[in-house]
């Protein structure tokens, strides 16, 4: 037989807890190396799962599997998905207490599918209410669509979500799934009118163009070919591999009345995805005066708009500006007209994906007030993320994973501190990076970066992206975690150019390029597009298009500013919640399996600030397990407690640990918990019991 220690070596340690060596980042990147090459795609730190994509359906997620960890503990099994699933819900049954689980890591890295497997495991496992048979039906119709509109082909991933998602599940006192709910962030609208090489814009353009049936494209106008459209043509990628456009749009059109869409609804927002696709094709002429005018035929946009041609002709080739009361239309010229036109379409395809979300959320919506419910949250939301030119998005996203890292010290310190007091053992101080200085320059009211580009935003006169940063340097300048080309005085490692500001994050330093950071910041429709928009006579689109948004003057807020606002009440809501976090990691950039590229885990393992993780967990005990688990595992290894114990749990364990030579530092007793502090200690008694 394989020994405890061999096995070890080939498969790793399950709980990084168990490593000796758990300040060595090599020692954990070799843990996953192992693991991963065996297949064993999930590893805990503690109570955190850590997922490694791998790029393969690997046979682990059948109803077998499923019911083998129904009801079992964490430890007694190999770690898994479903484990941390079961766990969440059975802790949210026992303890009635609100559950959320957090699932973060860059693009590609196996988020989304994550939450998928979470879903559907409760789909499957959990009782259902006769009123809302269908709830969990309609749950995971749900993502589909979603994921047609807010998913895209990008170069890091072929169904990338642009979009970040929080999702409530709410249960009722019987355990079954009533209702759901769910929060969108921040769509990537630049993507509806741009897109960089080899990506594509989102799904359900292509979807439509390669699924929808003859008759609907005619109505629609629409020719089958991608390659027409100037939208789609950008990235040059119409078609991948791994994706059927065709089917998918099947599935679109079969989910859609699952989840409650009429057939109207379904006509109105096939209406509109047209028309961002036809908004895209117009062109505009120069006139001699700098004036600009539409080349194009506009009667059929105007149709699927459900708008008036002349006006929306007008609309887009003029801006009316009040002025002193007074109003005034000046003539738009070229690059403004053609900005006007990309603002409209990315306005129209995120104020319709927003719809989307209400119109599932009515769906999902408890139905029967039922008492005594209790929810589990999933969050998908963005990773940490570097690229090659960083921008608002990337700033917005970052600022995000601040955020929750800043959450996650706090609850996971919070945690450990409440099972040390619950098993009576004196807290011992964990020492740790608090990121609360970064978040403070970033959102810190009137001196924090978000304010001072709505300011910059605001400011009347010539402002630009450079005044922007010129500004930051002038408040922030000081700060420890702020560094501009000016500032670094080239003391800096990496060359910075003058228009880049760098902020030194927990997970690492990022240069962020202040180019189109205040307009992203403005997102601007010019008034009179809005005018004609809240006139449509499609009902989505009046929906989106308020007439109360044209009539207060007041400015809504800005992008940033929305976006700390939403995240604020993220925080507030994930705060009443017990947390669970799966961590995801992707092996490689190739998109294949079994490859495992070190450089590139090594930088996620930093960016999810999983060693610093471990270092809170490992701060005091390394291992804790219940007395009467313990006991039941080790009483082959002691005479007095074999084969079974008849006195207290308590004094069973301390007869056995005595037996087995444990020294006083080497642990603790709680009230139903052992604490072993080493590793070493444990693998000591495994090896024992092989022996
Ligand atoms: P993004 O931030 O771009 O949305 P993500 O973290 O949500 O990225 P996913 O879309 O979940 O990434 O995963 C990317 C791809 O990796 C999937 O389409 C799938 O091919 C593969 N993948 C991820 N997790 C698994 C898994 N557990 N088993 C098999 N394949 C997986
Ligand atoms: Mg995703």
């Amino acid at each position: 037989m394989e020994s405890a220690l061999t096995a070890r070596d080939r498969v790793g340690v399950q709980d990084f807890v168990l490593l000796e060596n758990y300040n060595s980042e090599a020692a954990f990147i070799e843990n996953l190396r192992r693991r991963f090459r065996e297949n064993l795609i999930y590893t805990y730190i503690g109570s955190v799962l850590v997922s490694m994509n791998p790029y393969k359906e690997l046979e682990i997620y059948s109803k077998q599997q499923m019911d083998r960890y129904r009801g079992v503990s964490f430890y007694e099994i190999s770690p898994h998905i479903y484990a941390l699933s079961d766990n969440t819900y059975r802790a949210m049954r026992t303890e009635r207490k609100d559950q959320c689980i957090l699932i973060s890591g860059e693009s590609g890295a196996g988020k989304t599918e994550a939450s998928k497997k979470i879903l559907l495991y409760y789909a499957v496992t959990c009782p259902t209410n006769d009123h809302m048979a269908a709830l969990g039906d309609r749950l995971l119709q749900s993502n589909p669509v979603l994921e047609a509109f807010g998913n895209a082909k990008t170069l890091r991933n072929d169904n990338s979500s642009r979009f970040g998602k929080y999702m409530d599940v709410q249960f009722d006192f019987r355990g079954a799934p009533v209702g759901g709910h769910i929060l969108n962030y921040l769509l990537e609208k630049s993507r509806v009118v741009h897109q960089n090489h080899g990506e594509r814009n989102f799904h359900i353009f292509y979807q439509l163009l390669d699924g929808g049936e003859d008759d609907q494209l005619n109505t629609l106008n629409l020719e089958r070919n991608p390659q027409n459209y100037r939208y789609l043509v950008k990235g040059n990628c119409p078609r991948v591999s791994s994706i059927s456009d065709k089917n998918n749009w099947k599935v679109v059109m079969k989910a859609l009345p699952v989840i409650g869409f009429t057939e109207e609804e379904v006509q109105k927002l096939l209406n509109i995805i047209a028309s961002v696709l036809h908004l895209g094709n117009m062109q505009f002429g120069e006139g001699e005066e700098g004036d600009t005018y539409i080349t194009t035929e506009i009667s059929n946009l105007a149709r699927l708009l459900g708008v008036d041609g002349s006006a929306l002709r007008e609309a887009l080739t003029h801006k009316k500006l009040t002025a002193k009361g007074e109003e005034m239309i000046t003539p738009l010229n070229f690059e403004q007209a053609e900005a006007a036109r990309d603002a409209l379409a990315k306005a129209v395809y995120g104020r319709t994906f927003t719809w989307l979300v209400e119109k599932i959320n009515q769906s999902l919506a408890l139905k029967v007030h039922s008492k005594g419910s209790s929810v589990i949250g999933l969050l998908d939301i963005y990773g940490f993320e570097v690229l090659q030119h960083n921008s608002f998005e990337q700033f917005c996203i970052n600022y995000c994973n601040e955020k929750l890292q800043q959450l996650f010290i706090e609850l996971t310190l919070r945690s450990e501190q409440e099972e040390y007091e619950t098993e009576g053992i004196a807290w011992e101080t964990v020492q740790y990076f608090d990121n609360k200085i970064i978040c403070d320059l970033i959102e810190e009211k009137h001196k924090g970066i978000i304010s001072i580009l709505d300011e910059e935003c605001l400011r009347p006169g010539e402002t630009c992206d450079v005044s922007f940063l010129e500004k930051l340097e002038d408040t922030v300048g000081g700060h420890p975690h702020f560094v501009t080309h000016k500032l670094a005085n080239g003391k800096t490692r990496r060359v910075m150019s003058r228009e880049e500001f760098r902020l030194l994050h927990y997970a690492g330093e990022v240069n962020y390029n202040v180019n189109g950071f205040l307009d992203k910041n403005n997102d601007l429709l010019n008034r009179n597009l809005k005018e004609v928009m809240c006139q449509s006579d499609n009902q989505i689109l009046s929906h989106c298009f308020r007439r109360e948004e044209v009539i207060d003057q007041k400015r809504p807020e800005m992008a940033a500013t929305q976006f700390k606002n939403s995240l604020m009440k993220l925080t507030e809501i994930l705060r009443s919640k017990e947390p669970s976090y799966v961590r995801c990691i992707k092996p490689n950039d190739a998109k294949q399996p079994g490859r495992f590229d070190e450089v590139l885990v090594r930088h996620q393992v930093k960016y999810l600030g999983l060693m610093e993780n471990l270092r809170v967990r490992r701060a005091g005990f390394a291992y804790r397990r219940r007395f009467e688990a313990f006991l039941q595992r080790y009483k082959p290894l002691c005479p007095e407690t074999w084969p079974n114990w008849h006195g207290r749990l308590v004094d069973g364990v301390l007869t056995l640990v005595k037996h087995l030579g444990y020294k006083d530092e080497e642990y603790k007793l709680g009230r139903s918990k052992i604490f072993i502090r080493f590793p070493k200690t444990l693998f000591n008694t495994e090896d024992a019991l092989e022996a």
